[in-house]
């Protein structure tokens, strides 16, 4: 099929000129991205897509080869759908497909039902709109339990999303899974849509982000349909809500989950929650939500292993089918040890690069396409080590940042250890009280106010602070 419009009927509905506003937003749009992105990555990546056509908010483009689709997918597919959005409104999605071949089915088992859309790869907007009246956002071909690769970390957290794809009647209410960022949530969550889709595609399967899910209820609200919107969550079979923890604080949105979540029970309807934190963790959300978030099976997904970590890289390299040293895998699952999805990122821009100049990966290469990665990754620090340095600076026991004991000498540079937490770490207020001795987020705050109080008044002190932070970020 050649560039543009492919089938004349279709052509309708752009009623004629839209051709040609179609080719100049295109213009438009690669010109923004090549400003953000470069020109090198530019010409590698976006210069080689071509534009196919556009149907009811579908934006369809397509790249020379598989490698180049994921590439582009997990890079710029985002930020291109967003430009377009920019440009036009209507554009809700943006697919990118291979130009080559079709039909060709996208990594790992495909499932009959799935080969219609195999060879694509399918981005919605912020909003959910899909052009057809679907409520569930679409799902990644690429997270499925075939190609989720179990570890200590997750066995539990993939044993019971299994389970809930594989039951015949509901084992658990709701089944919610939780874990830092990158660590699986969603891919787990479009695995369990996935498998009952092909095993059972008369049930009705939503999946969609909180943030979705609210945007829906105020629309809803806004248009006063809010008996349409009760109507279509409440009688689907399997309800997924992903990063539940965004309608902390938002009380109305709360609110309407809350009823939506109990007549979906009580009708014996699946429901399937992820978060960052476990249920009674979550900031800013009512107790009796927290309650019945806790009723089910809880499934947490820890932190990457190393072995998790190699284990991931082989079976992402073999999906490449390019040849990776076993060397370099375990160098990358030594170096990078914050989620999977930088993981996956590494070996993408490793793998990237050596396809381009044509070379082979090696230790040497991937340490140089890594550069800026690693060195970013080598400053990260963990809460324990800042406790030890701090510990160490003011000559206390590193006991002494977990005790209750309240005495300044040892108060004292507690909360400046939990002032460094919140600077150097990305960890939140209640995870950074945990490590210190349980305790409350509202201690850990005032910790953090303190210290900057005394930063600002007394310039020995700002000094020892200043002092640890270069230590530990050096
Ligand atoms: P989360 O929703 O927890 O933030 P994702 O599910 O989006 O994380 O995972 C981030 C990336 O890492 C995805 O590309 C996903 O496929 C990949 N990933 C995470 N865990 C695994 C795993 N155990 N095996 C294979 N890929 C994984
Ligand atoms: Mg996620």
């Amino acid at each position: 099929m050649a560039d543009g419009l492919a089938e004349p009927g279709r052509q309708a509905e752009f009623q004629g000129g839209m051709t040609e506003k179609m080719d100049a937003q295109w213009s438009r749009v690669r010109d923004r991205l090549k400003a953000e992105i470069g020109d090198a990555a530019y010409q590698s990546w976006i210069k080689p897509m071509t534009l196919r056509e556009m149907v009811s908010g579908r934006v369809s483009v397509s790249v020379p080869t598989r490698f180049m689709r994921d590439w582009v997918v997990a890079h710029y597919a985002e930020r291109l759908r967003t430009l377009w959005t920019d440009e036009d409104s209507g554009v809700k999605v943006v697919d990118v497909m291979v130009q080559s071949d079709r039909e060709e089915p996208v990594l790992g088992p495909v499932a009959s039902a799935r080969n219609r859309v195999a060879s694509k790869e399918t981005l919605s907007n912020g909003n959910g709109e899909t052009g057809r009246d679907d409520i569930s956002a679409p799902l990644d071909l690429r997270f499925t339990f075939e190609n989720f690769v179990v570890g200590k970390p997750n066995e539990f957290a993939y044993a019971a999303a299994g389970r809930v794809a594989e039951a015949a009647s509901v084992p658990f209410n709701p089944l919610f899974l939780y874990g830092g960022v990158g660590l699986g949530k969603t891919h787990l969550m479009h695995a369990i849509a996935w498998r009952i889709r092909e095993n059972d595609p008369a049930r009705t399967v939503i999946y969609l982000s909180a943030e979705k899910f609210m945007y829906r209820f105020i629309r809803a609200l806004r248009g006063q349909n809010t008996v349409d919107f009760k109507e279509q969550f409440r009688s689907v079979d399997v309800l997924m809500i992903d990063d539940v923890q965004f309608i902390g604080g938002k009380e109305s949105t709360q609110e309407e989950f809350f009823h939506t979540f109990n007549a979906l029970v009580d009708q014996g309807r699946q429901i399937v929650i992820s978060a960052d934190k476990s249920p009674s963790d979550l900031e800013g959300m009512e107790e009796r939500l927290k309650s019945r978030l806790n009723c089910g099976l809880v499934a947490d997904i820890h932190a990457t292993t190393y072995e998790l970590r190699v284990g991931i890289l082989q079976s992402k390299a073999e999906r490449f089918g390019v040849e990776v040293p076993s060397k370099v895998m375990e160098f990358l699952a030594h170096k990078i040890t914050s989620n999977v999805r930088e993981l996956e990122g590494a070996l993408n821009r490793v793998v990237a690069h050596t396809q381009l100049v044509g070379r082979d990966i090696t230790l040497e290469s991937t340490q140089e396409v890594l550069h800026d990665l690693l060195r970013a990754n080598d400053r990260r620090v963990t809460i324990e080590e800042i406790q030890k340095r701090v510990a160490q600076h003011f000559n206390i026991r590193i006991s002494d940042m977990h005790s209750a004991r309240r005495a300044r000498s040892v108060a004292r540079p507690r909360q400046v250890a939990m002032y460094l937490a919140k600077q150097l770490t990305s960890r939140s207020l209640p995870e950074i009280g945990r490590k210190f001795g349980g305790r409350d987020h509202t201690t850990v705050m005032h910790a953090v106010k303190r210290v900057e109080e005394l930063r600002d008044h007394d310039s020995t002190f700002a000094e020892d602070v200043e002092l640890l932070r270069r230590m530990l970020e050096g």
